[in-house]
């Protein structure tokens, strides 16, 4: 079964929940990322902590 959530905030491509698993992640102020733009941002970030 596959379920469209939502689109991602940072690239607009469809998120879908397939068989219970998302192919994306909901952030903490409940955004939608995909798994790319989530790499992206963590990738990002670490690079600003150092
Ligand atoms: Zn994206």
């Amino acid at each position: 079964m596959k379920e469209l959530v939502g689109l991602c905030s940072q690239c607009g491509k469809e998120v879908f929940c397939l068989d219970g698993f998302f192919s994306g992640i909901v952030t903490e102020d409940k955004k939608i990322l995909c798994f790319e733009c989530d790499e992206e941002i963590k990738k990002t970030r670490r690079l600003a902590s150092l």
